[in-house]
């Protein structure tokens, strides 16, 4: 068999005055007007709806509700790991063109039917602004469901193994045994997406925990799979309290893989947990994490200064620095300095910060009023630091949504808490270093913090270039060569980090699909 063939998803821009434009208006006063939307817990097909209500508001305007979601209890999950575990023997035989078939279908209601929609609720759930949220729920979601079948085709039709005379050898790749448990972030609709369906795509059966602030965006997705024709029981969507439903979940015997995007500290967590329980498990589980960032960009002397500047303020500041590949250290050489500070703050003075529905904004909301308060602790800590001068931003604002103005920090310790700390807003921390010194910048980069998401070098040196890549090898999974820290595009650069950033099996690539198979080695003799 062969799937169609894959292409990413153009995406749309939404000029005024287009049909585009209309559509999205629409749906996003749509998804206003009907506010807010009830979401059940939906487990083997069926929607339930528990009675124990939690409330999605909306980050700009933080008095509207946007869903309240219904939270599953003990019950709901031990009904869930029942009703997968039913489920699995028939979903794990289904031809793989079928299982395909559902997901392909899937991206394209995503693309066309669903797009505006999806869009809606990731700009005013998560707090996007258009392009954004069209990166996002749009295009990204839609090449890993494309991409993913492309990738598990690859997979399932490689070169059988040599034979010898007399004998024939096969492998398999059979799903994991038990099921899979998956926790999605609220930053990218798109991760959502893509936590459960990559297993789902290989056979497994999934619990899928969306994140509260990605609840509605999370929910469309769901609604999006049983359109496609995803049979009940394969994904369960379960919202609830974390602790409480993660703890049953990790002492189920068939729990066969965690599926993490989030924090460091959670996932670290998640890991004891699992290994204070290895003793009740039917097999090793699986953990496969993308956790946190404290991403570089290094500028050596023969950059072009306005591309570092534009790249650097894209990296750190879209979608309110909000991303794990965010860039927020930054090493600027002396030479440079005057001209690269000048550029930066005229850029930064044209930066529209507000509500995402009002469409020019560039700087939106932060998530919640406890991310709010934790930037707002790092602020005001440089406001004390007698080596930190803030000379943007600096400013908030919490009165009707999370907003904080896009800051920068320059510092005289290049260990200091701001270069070294996951603040996950839009905080950016400049560290200016003698240009003769670019060689032993980068060893400190590579040293300065615990994390190896993403980083960037910009240089026009070919020498300058080489040594970056060599010295900083191991400080990013995703290395970028006069480019920002983000935006990675599933079929062109697979993404992952390592060191506390996670274990590196790469969204959009067909390492993480083998992470939910297990192999099995055929040998029969004639
Ligand atoms: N893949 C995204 C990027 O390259 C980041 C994903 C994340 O924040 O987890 O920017």
């Amino acid at each position: 068999f062969k799937i169609p063939e894959i292409h990413n998803e153009p995406m749309k821009s939404y000029p005024p005055g287009s049909e585009d434009r209309a559509n999205l208006k629409a749906a996003l006063n749509e998804l206003k007007s009907s506010a807010p939307f009830e979401i059940p817990v939906y487990v083997n097909g069926e929607e339930i709806r528990t009675g124990r209500i939690v409330e999605q508001r909306i980050p700009s305007d933080h008095k509207t509700v946007l869903a309240k979601y219904h939270e599953a209890d003990s019950s709901i999950v031990e009904k869930a790991i029942k009703g997968a575990l039913a489920v699995k023997p028939i979903w794990e035989t289904y031809p793989f063109s079928d299982r395909s078939a559902i997901f392909l279908k899937a991206a394209d209601l995503a693309a066309g039917k669903y797009r505006y929609k999806l869009l809606a609720a990731t700009m005013l759930g998560q707090g996007k602004n258009t392009w954004q949220a069209e990166i996002d729920s749009a295009a990204e979601l839609i090449d890993f469901w494309r991409f993913n079948c492309k990738y598990a085709a690859e997979i399932y039709q490689q070169q059988p193994p040599k034979n010898a005379p007399g004998v024939w050898n096969r492998v398999e790749y059979r799903p994991l045994e038990g099921f899979v448990y998956a926790i999605s972030p609220f930053n990218f609709t798109a991760i959502g997406g893509n936590l459960p369906s990559a297993p789902a795509l290989m056979g497994n059966v999934i619990l899928w925990k969306p994140s509260p602030n990605a609840a509605l965006s999370n929910w469309i997705i769901m609604e999006i799979l049983r359109e496609a024709g995803l049979p009940d029981g394969v994904i369960q969507f379960i919202p609830g309290p974390a602790q409480e439903i993660t703890d049953q979940i990790l002492k189920s015997p068939d729990f066969a893989s965690l599926h993490f995007t989030g924090s460091t500290f959670v996932f670290k967590k998640l890991w004891k947990e699992i290994g204070n329980n290895i003793d009740i498990y039917k097999s090793y589980p699986r953990i496969v994490g993308e956790t946190g960032g404290k991403n570089f960009h290094v500028i050596h002397e023969s950059a072009s200064v306005k591309n570092a500047v534009n790249q650097t303020i894209r990296g750190a500041f879209e979608y309110q620095g909000q991303k794990c590949s965010a860039c927020s250290r930054a090493y600027v050489p002396d030479s440079l300095w005057d001209n690269f500070r000048e550029n930066l703050l005229s850029e930064l003075s044209k930066i529209k910060v507000g509500p995402m529905d009002e469409f020019g904004n560039f700087v939106g909301p932060v998530i919640h009023a406890a991310s709010f308060e934790k930037i707002k602790g790092y602020i005001e800590w440089a406001k004390n630091d007698a080596d930190s001068q803030i000379i943007a931003g600096g400013t908030y604002d919490n009165s009707k949504g999370y907003f904080v103005n896009p800051t920068v920090i320059v510092t005289k310790n290049p260990k200091s808490r701001t270069m070294c700390e996951e603040i996950f807003g839009p905080v950016l921390t400049i560290y200016v270093y003698k240009a003769s010194e670019y060689e032993q910048i980068l060893d400190l980069a590579n040293e300065t913090s615990p994390y190896a998401l993403t980083g960037s070098i910009f240089a026009k040196d070919r020498a300058a270039i080489i040594l970056g890549e060599s010295k900083l090898r191991h400080a990013s999974g995703n290395f970028y060569i006069n480019d920002k820290s983000t935006g990675a595009i599933v079929g062109q650069q697979p993404f992952g980090g390592s060191r506390a950033s996670g274990t590196n099996d790469k969204a959009g690539s067909p390492a993480l699909l083998y992470r939910f198979t297990s192999m099995r080695t055929i040998k029969e003799n004639f």
